[in-house]
């Protein structure tokens, strides 16, 4: 028996979820539920994040939580209950299985069947975002070891675990060297380790366009944050089934389990929404606590109503569908489907398939550090690279000196077009003079110089060299 934490949520969300726990609860799933109210009437008694500080423990004692869809209120401050959830109890990984339902469900791609694994918590999503100058704002993307080595060996033992083929890995590394350059290079070094595996990168742009053409040739694609978010939307999209879809976000301790779509308020009350998204996020549910017979038992039979063609009206069509039912009634045929298989829809198998157990992060020996530069951010209202340059030099040292000026990215001096296009916000790089080590007072130094110039700096970035090898990328053009 495992104790879970259920929220039925707002709009259709009550009903939605009581047809799942029926089912469920008919396949033989050893639960026991224990409810919290979330979403709407909690914002509006005045909880910006949507969550009750009692609630919260609920949620943290029993580790696992079946969510229905909530509504936002209108207006700003309300804090998107999603994020927070992820966020706090460290949901590192997405999981969105999308397949095709073909000929049951209308998709341009009979053949789909991905599942799109994606990092959670870092990536631009940390919302460090500041305005730094009047016409330049910044979002730092953090994307970090850890992290990437949680979300690509999640996504090979999800692929060990369900008998999938392939994993695929999507980014951008020919353009963000460090940050996107880390997650491939940890998926390669991963991958290693899965030799029974197929793996191969794609850069992001090629691969989403081939995956919205040809989604047949991917299994499993595991990506950073706002890759993935993006694009299990499109996934889901063109498998034919946003309404049908489930996802499951995945922590080291806890993990939530939901319908990818929202509470669709103009539904409620009127058994007429589809509980299928969320029944596929409870069945990922009881794959994670260790039921998957149960799982296998409640994925086959929903597989066959959907095959005899009892549809709720999201996905009714004439011609295809048999039977058109409510919640409720579809909740119904599903259980009298227990036990069964699809005929022409493929039947899931679950067997062997467990709570990934995966091995805590190790921390690596630090490497030789070694501090080679310093790039110092300007707010500066001119136009000519040279006329700044000249005003920067003046910061230059017996030790360290002036080497190359960028404007967001591209270098303008020395030897700049004069076609670049500038903005406020400028970025000097200084580099050691030949021959000398440097350390952190020469930054402090030229920023106490930049002060008395009247040098509006806006912030630094160190440059360090890692056992070696150069921690930050080059100026374009350089
Ligand atoms: P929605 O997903 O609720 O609805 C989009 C469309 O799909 C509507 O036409 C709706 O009727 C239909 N639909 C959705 N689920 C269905 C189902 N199970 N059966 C049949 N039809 C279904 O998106 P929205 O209208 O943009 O958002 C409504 C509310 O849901 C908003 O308050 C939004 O913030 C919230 N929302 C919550 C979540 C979540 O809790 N995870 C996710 C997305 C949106």
């Amino acid at each position: 028996m495992t104790k879970i934490t259920v929220a039925k949520g707002d709009g259709i969300g009550p009903e939605i979820m009581d047809a799942t726990l029926a089912i469920i609860l008919a396949a033989g799933a050893e639960i026991e539920i224990e409810e919290i109210e979330v979403g709407e009437k909690v914002y509006l008694a005045g909880n910006t994040a949507g969550i009750a500080k009692e609630s919260w423990d609920v949620v943290r004692r029993n580790k696992v939580f079946l969510k229905a869809p909530i509504t936002t209120p209108q207006g700003g401050g309300y804090k998107s209950l999603n994020v927070t959830t992820r966020k706090f109890l460290g949901l590192y990984a997405n999981v969105r299985p999308c397949s095709s339902l073909h000929p049951f469900v209308k998709t341009k791609h009979p053949e789909m069947d991905i599942v799109i694994i994606r990092e959670n918590e870092e990536d631009l999503y940390a919302g460090i975002e500041h305005q730094q100058t009047d016409e330049v704002v910044q979002c730092l993307k953090l994307i970090s070891r850890p992290g990437c080595e949680k979300i690509v060996r999640y996504a090979f033992e999800y692929a060990k675990n369900y008998g999938r083929k392939k994993v695929t890995c999507f980014t951008k590394d020919n353009i963000m060297k460090q940050t996107d350059g880390l997650f491939h290079q940890v998926f390669d070094e991963i991958a290693k380790q899965y030799p029974d595996i197929e793996n191969e990168h794609w850069i992001i742009d090629i691969g989403a366009a081939k995956m919205a053409d040809t989604p047949e040739i991917f299994d499993v694609i595991v990506m950073p944050n706002l890759y993935g978010d993006v694009l299990s939307d499109v996934a889901a999209q063109i498998a034919g089934s946003v309404g049908l879809a489930g996802s499951a976000n995945i922590g080291e301790k806890c993990a939530m389990f939901e319908a990818i779509h929202g509470s669709a308020p103009r539904r409620a009350g009127q058994n007429m929404a589809n509980p299928s998204g969320l029944l596929e996020g409870a069945v990922m549910m009881l794959n994670h606590i260790g039921q998957s017979d149960v799982a296998e038992k409640v994925q086959n039979a929903w597989l066959k109503t959907i095959e005899d063609g009892v549809h709720t009206y999201d996905i009714f069509k004439e011609g295809v569908s048999t039977k058109k039912v409510g919640t409720k009634e579809f909740a119904e045929a599903v259980i009298g489907n227990l036990g069964e298989k699809p005929n022409s829809l493929k039947s899931v198998d679950y067997a062997g398939a467990t709570a990934l157990n995966l091995p805590k992060y190790q921390k690596k020996t630090p490497a030789k550090k070694d501090l080679v530069g310093v790039d110092i951010f300007v707010h500066w209202n001119g136009s000519s690279p040279d006329e700044l340059a000249k005003k920067i030099q003046e910061l230059d040292s017996n030790y360290i000196k002036l080497s190359m000026i960028t404007n967001r990215g591209i270098k303008v001096w020395p030897e700049g077009f004069e076609e670049t296009f500038c903005t406020d916000h400028w970025r000097c790089r200084f580099k050691p003079v030949d021959g000398h080590e440097i350390d952190h007072q020469q930054i402090v130094q030229i920023l106490a110089h930049a002060i008395h110039q009247n040098i509006d700096t806006i912030k630094t970035e160190n440059l360090y060299n890692f056992d070696g090898k150069a921690g930050y990328s080059l100026g374009q053009g350089q």
